[in-house]
């Protein structure tokens, strides 16, 4: 996902390039907005965390870009690309340490697993969206 900071502060096209040019392939792509409630089930595993009322919050703030990318050992290759949790400590020319506000304003999302990348795909595409 590209979060809803980056999306807001014009930085789709330029996140885009970095993952095009990293060599990922797009299966499915789209601009949506998340509910409170849709984002409260996305996140559902951070439920116990003290931020996750501000992280529910944020994620339905505004409009997000959600997609499947493919490549292989795509879920490491990916949070390489994207760094750390925090841009503070997210390596330089990492999409985090470009576009990143903050640790919870931080530009993108990135899968951790290939089981939760099935998760979240299923979560946001029909398999009429991916190709
Ligand atoms: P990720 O896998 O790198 O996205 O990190 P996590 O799975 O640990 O956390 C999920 C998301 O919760 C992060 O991407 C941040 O947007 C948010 N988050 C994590 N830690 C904090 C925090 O301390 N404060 C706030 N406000 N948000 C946080």
């Amino acid at each position: 996902m590209i979060k809803p900071d980056a999306v807001a502060n014009g930085h789709i096209g330029g996140i885009l390039a970095q993952i095009n040019e990293a060599g990922f392939r797009i299966v499915a792509m789209k601009m949506l907005r998340l509910s409170t409630e849709k984002a409260g089930e996305f996140y559902a595993v951070h439920k116990e965390r003290p931020f996750y009322g501000e992280l529910v919050e944020f994620m339905s703030s505004g409009h997000i870009v959600a997609a499947i990318l493919e490549k292989d050992n795509a879920v490491e290759e990916f949070r390489k690309l994207i760094g750390a949790t925090n841009p503070a400590n997210a390596e330089e020319g990492t999409i985090r340490k470009k576009y990143a506000e903050s640790i919870g304003r931080n530009a993108v999302h990135g899968s951790d697993s290939d089981e939760n990348a099935a998760i979240e795909g299923n979560f946001f595409f029909s398999g009429l969206e991916k190709f």
